[in-house]
């Protein structure tokens, strides 16, 4: 834990601190809050610059989620260094930096995804008790934090869509915001991840951004198959080293699979492991 705050930032350790700075904030103040589980990159920092830009006040959260680890070794080997974290925050101009005990966030709702292949497939297949818990979680920090407006990453868009869902049936007066991905140079999305890749599995990696440009160009190319476009997809995706989970088209506003009876937009989304380090990403198709 950070002994100190970096100056302009407010440190609130535990859920009693969250509770007194809350208290200060003026009714009717917009409120933005962003969830992470911490290890920052600029994907986060992008969220962080949006809630305070666009709200009058910002709070981070981070909190290494253990019910969204199927793998307690994956869980244990999630990196943290808060230090470091705060004070990036700080640069990125928010007001706090919410930083829970476990016995805070033992939440007295399970929270589930409504019925539909989104509780199901992709990430709810390859990661059983994912979904729920990170729901089960992020519903906990809404009901706590009581923000105006929530920013989320378009990268885990299945995640999104999800926390959409349930701010739609549980939180009425809460606006989920949804942020751009942000990737390195060469196109590989940031993640927390990646600090674990090697150098060849950091190269490897870029499968995944490169099967979904390969993509786009077919679709540019005027190709509107569902199922070439899919073949398209999972043939540039697999490659010696790069152990596909899933390749798939989705209908963006319902998660369902693409199909004729849908209208779309599609959205490509990958997930794969290289060298043991789960990798996700997806492509609007026909976005900006
Ligand atoms: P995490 O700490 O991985 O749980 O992520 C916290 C938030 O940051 C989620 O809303 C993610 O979607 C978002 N995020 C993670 N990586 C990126 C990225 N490369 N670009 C934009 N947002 C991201």
């Amino acid at each position: 834990m950070p002994a100190k705050a970096p100056p302009g930032l407010t440190l609130l350790e535990g859920r009693e601190a969250l509770r007194e700075w809350s208290a200060e904030i003026p009714d009717g103040t917009s409120l933005g809050f962003v969830p992470t589980m911490g290890s920052l990159h600029e994907g986060h920092l992008s969220l962080a610059r949006q809630a305070a830009s666009t709200c009058s006040k910002a709070v981070v959260s981070i909190f290494v989620n253990p019910l969204q680890f199927g793998d307690p070794e994956d869980f244990s080997r999630y990196p943290r260094d808060p230090l470091a974290d705060c004070a990036l925050l700080a640069d990125a101009a928010v007001d706090a930096v919410y930083l829970p005990a476990a016995a805070d966030m033992e939440a007295s709702i399970r929270r589930r995804p409504a019925e539909g292949p989104a509780a199901e497939r992709w990430e709810a297949e390859f990661r059983p008790g994912h979904c729920e818990g990170m729901l089960t979680v992020v519903g906990e920090f809404f009901r706590q934090v009581g923000a105006t407006h929530a920013f989320f990453g378009e990268k885990d868009a299945q995640q999104l869509f999800l926390v959409r869902e349930m701010a739609a049936a549980s939180f009425p007066g809460l606006e989920v915001v949804s942020c751009p991905t942000v990737r390195e140079p060469d196109g590989l999305a940031l993640s927390s991840r990646n600090a674990r890749l090697t150098a060849d599995d950091r190269k490897l990696a870029l499968a995944l951004p490169e099967s979904l440009a390969v993509l786009a160009g077919g679709w540019e190319g005027g190709e509107r198959g569902i199922a070439v476009l899919e073949e398209i997809l999972a043939a540039s995706l697999k490659r010696e080293g790069v152990q596909v989970d899933y390749a798939s088209l989705v209908d963006d506003p319902t998660f369902h699979p693409a199909g004729p009876s849908l209208s779309g937009p599609w959205r490509a989304c990958v997930a794969a492991r290289v060298g043991g380090v789960r990798l996700i990403d997806n492509l609007l198709l026909g976005g900006p």
